[in-house]
């Protein structure tokens, strides 16, 4: 399934739906289901599956996709976005290259997190003032959505507790992460983190190692990855985080980015006013987001 957040249009509360062909019916169109993913994956697998059998047409009349407006899927998680830093090698590379430092594979994931109102519509302007940051740089990633929570996960159970994927751009003002010496201030700005078009579940994803993902700034090719180069897995890294840690359902990882980002770029690139950039995940969709400075 591919469950959204919509609006149908601009005035009317934002509901769960789930898209059917070209169309986007809500949840609600198809039984006493939820008004918002959060609440339909808090409410497990057995309903998910009732929604999966319930949904298979969608109504007449339903909007065409290209008639509402998504939002993000999860446009408010409840905690931070649970990032991992340098997850791919050739990413790790690129950034030790370009700040002068060692190259390590790290024995332990990096782990860092975005601030919820970070959270951004997967079509929105990213908006950011230029007095602030003049380093806004693009990391396309494979979002993670947790579905059952779960503490001291096996890796090999890991993937049964993973309610679906999205594509994330983890956006990053450069200047900030560094001054600040820990990256949080610098990954958390308003807007910075587009996600969506939509969750698609985890059924469909057999395989997470094992998929292209790409970033375009106005139709230039800037990253062209695959999770298969992922140095911890998206099972390895619930299972790491869940340790000690409840992994509660509805939240969010980002598993890292592949190489390509701007400031390891030579000249290094950066973000600017009417840039467009497009971030996909084979067979999970694609955002596209226009960089505003204001
Ligand atoms: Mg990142």
């Amino acid at each position: 399934m591919r469950l959204v957040t919509f609006q149908s249009n601009s005035t009317n509360e934002p509901k769960a739906g789930i898209v059917l062909g070209d169309r986007v019916a809500a949840l609600t169109a198809f039984g006493p289901f939820p008004e918002t993913l959060l609440e339909l994956i808090r409410q497990g697998p057995a309903q998910c599956q009732r929604l999966r059998q319930a949904a298979a047409v969608a109504p007449a009349g339903s909007p065409h996709l290209e008639d509402v407006t998504l939002l993000a899927p999860i446009p408010r998680p409840t905690k931070n976005i649970i990032c991992l830093g340098l997850n791919y090698l050739a990413h790790a590379d690129e950034s030790a290259r370009a700040t002068g430092a060692e190259v390590e594979l790290p024995e332990y994931p990096i782990i860092f997190t975005k601030a919820p109102t970070s959270v951004n519509d997967p079509y929105a302007d990213i908006i950011f003032d230029p007095k602030l940051t003049e380093k806004l740089d693009w990391e396309v990633e494979l979002g993670v959505i947790v579905g059952i929570t779960g503490k001291g996960v096996s890796p090999e159970r890991a993937l049964e507790h993973v309610f679906g994927y999205t594509v994330i751009n983890d956006v990053s003002a450069r200047d900030l992460q560094r001054r600040h010496s820990q990256f949080f201030l610098g990954k958390s700005l308003d807007g910075a983190c587009p996600m969506g078009p939509w969750i698609v579940t985890a059924d469909e994803i057999p395989d997470p190692q094992n998929l292209k993902l790409r970033t375009y700034v106005n139709d230039v090719m800037k990253q062209n990855g695959s999770t298969a180069d992922q140095i911890f897995s998206v099972a390895e890294t619930i299972s790491v985080l869940s340790r000690g840690m409840t992994l509660e359902a509805g939240d969010v990882i980002a598993t890292g980015t592949p190489e390509g980002v701007g400031f390891a770029r030579i000249p290094p690139e950066y973000l600017r006013d009417g840039d467009v950039v497009t971030c996909e995940i084979e067979g999970i969709g694609r955002i596209q987001n226009r960089v505003v400075a204001a």
